[in-house]
């Protein structure tokens, strides 16, 4: 995954609606990772269906802004160009703020960051218990960048999170997998007690039933025994 590390506005997701008649209709989370207000951007809007391969470039500009430093904000956009588009990216081309220079993107702040996968179950709860809710992967130096326990990746330059503003240092020494973290080995440990509590426990049951059997039978057959013996007693 390629991203433009310099660009003063985040993506951080979309939410896509089809029409019946495949007019696409997209909100986007917008997020101002600057220290700026920013007053006006432009871009070009990617929507791309990926069963036809079929895409669609469209050029915005959104001006008469008063977007503080550290704010999200939505965005949203419609084509029906492209019918039941179930893609859509934003190539940012410019952003403008009220008291500094305008931002262009310049293809060197670009950097592959392969892919970024999210923690799950238990060991995503225990690092959200050290971290707070935000808190979605362990944090990570590489030659280009480090990234946050948020999952923003920051240049190397930065001290701070341009998303959550934790401070490099911490993140990096705290809430490493190490510091809050399982091994791959507690993990599988952890697995390994789960599936054996969960075929005890279904063996308990199978074992319950298996008594419940028995004791009806035994019911029965005590039922019958007396039924007998008074038909018995009944008929001398
Ligand atoms: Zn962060």
């Amino acid at each position: 995954m390629l991203i433009d590390l310099s660009c003063p506005i985040e993506l951080r997701g979309y939410e896509l609606l089809h029409d019946d008649t495949g007019v696409t209709r997209a909100r986007i989370d917008l997020f101002n990772v600057s220290d700026n207000t920013i007053c006006a951007y432009a871009g070009v809007v990617r929507w791309s269906r990926d069963e036809t391969g079929e895409a669609r470039n469209d050029s915005i500009r959104v001006d008469q802004l008063d977007l503080e430093e550290g704010t999200a904000f939505k965005l949203s956009l419609s084509t029906n160009q492209l019918r039941y588009a179930d893609r859509v990216e934003i190539y940012f081309t410019s952003v403008e703020f009220y008291d500094a220079p305008a931002w262009q993107p310049d293809d060197s702040d670009m950097v592959d960051v392969g892919e970024q996968k999210q923690l799950e179950g238990a060991e995503l709860t225990r690092l959200q218990e050290a971290a707070g809710d935000d808190a979605l992967m362990y944090p990570q130096t590489q030659d280009e960048f480090w990234r946050c326990v948020c999952g923003r990746i920051n240049p190397l330059s930065l001290d701070t999170c341009v998303r959550c503003r934790r401070e490099r240092q911490y993140v990096l020494g705290e809430l490493n997998r190490r510091a809050v973290g399982m091994s791959p080995e507690q993990v599988w440990a952890r697995q390994k007690r789960q599936a054996r509590a969960k075929a005890a426990s279904r063996q308990m049951v199978r074992a319950r039933k298996d008594t419940s059997l028995y004791i009806a039978l035994l019911l029965a057959a005590c039922a019958a025994f007396i039924a007998l013996a008074m038909w018995m007693a009944w008929s001398v």
